[in-house]
């Protein structure tokens, strides 16, 4: 189902969630972005959907580890449209330090944005489905969400957490035509990772482009980052007709990591 259906994407400001806006936008969708960032940013980000495609675009800046936020931006959005035909759980954030200090603030937050707030858009989301008797969920997990890296330990868990939610809402909504279904993409080169890779330029003393290929060479066999449009031309396949049996599932899309 595309065309003037209305899409929600959250985290879709930057990165990953951007690109699935503008693919989703390309098909003719309405799109509701969520997502921090400058005013004058977001406002471009909402004029380039329009021209990619959208009839029309709306940014809610609900803060993802506000539960009644999330909700509220849901039901909005839903009003707003008439509906929410798919929705994309996406926003992400990231801390890397070893279990023992890693502070539980930090903690809180990665697991509010990467996972609870999954739950609660996706249950506020799902009531909209189920009215409509159609709807696509698609989860952006993480390779993280199948493996474990050191230093990782609350965007692990979460992620993990996420395909525990994917598979659970899959089989409670599996008789009806609602899709819930994860995708675990390995390193892609966005403004989460691009951090990591500044923070291991300083301590090595090599090049960001040196300790790019050395984060990529370590995990992925491939040796190549997962493009993020890539990612965002996999959510429009779980979206489209001939993905209608595939639920509860994750997409990996991590250049052959968990092969391993
Ligand atoms: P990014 O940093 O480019 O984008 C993250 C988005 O989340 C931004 O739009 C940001 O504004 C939003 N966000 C962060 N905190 C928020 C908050 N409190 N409230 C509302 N929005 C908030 O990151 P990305 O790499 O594009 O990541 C997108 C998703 O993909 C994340 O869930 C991430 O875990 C996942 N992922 C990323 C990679 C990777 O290598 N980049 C790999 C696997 C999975």
């Amino acid at each position: 189902m595309m065309g003037a259906q209305h899409a929600l994407i959250t985290g879709a400001t930057s990165g990953i969630g951007l690109a699935i806006a503008r693919r989703l936008a390309s098909q003719g969708m309405n799109i509701t972005i969520g997502g921090l960032g400058a005013d004058d940013e977001i406002a471009d980000i909402c004029k380039s959907l329009i021209r990619a495609g959208a009839p029309k675009t709306i940014h809610d800046p609900a803060d993802m580890r506000d539960p009644v936020a999330v909700r509220h931006m849901i039901d909005v959005a839903a009003d707003r449209f008439g509906g929410i035909a798919i929705l994309v759980n996406n926003a992400g954030i990231q801390h890397v330090a070893p279990v023992t200090a890693f502070p539980p603030d930090k903690w809180d937050d990665v697991l509010a944005i990467n996972l609870s707030a999954v739950f609660h858009a996706s249950a506020a989301a799902a009531v909209h489905m189920v009215a409509a008797g159609w709807g696509r969920i698609i989860n952006i997990s993480s390779v993280h969400g199948l493996v474990a890296s050191p230093d990782k330990a609350a965007y692990v868990a979460a992620k993990h957490g996420v395909i525990g939610l994917t598979k659970t809402m899959a089989l409670e909504h599996a008789r009806g035509a609602i899709t819930v279904n994860a995708i675990c993409p390995g390193w892609v080169k966005t403004p989460l990772v691009e951090q990591q890779i500044i923070k291991r330029a300083k301590a090595s003393g090599k090049s960001f482009d040196e300790e790019a290929n050395r984060l990529v060479a370590d995990k992925m066999p491939s040796w190549t980052f997962t493009d993020a449009d890539d990612v965002a031309a996999a959510v429009q396949f779980l979206c489209g007709p001939a993905s209608a049996s595939i639920t509860g599932t994750s997409l990996i899309m991590d250049g052959g990591w968990t092969a391993q």
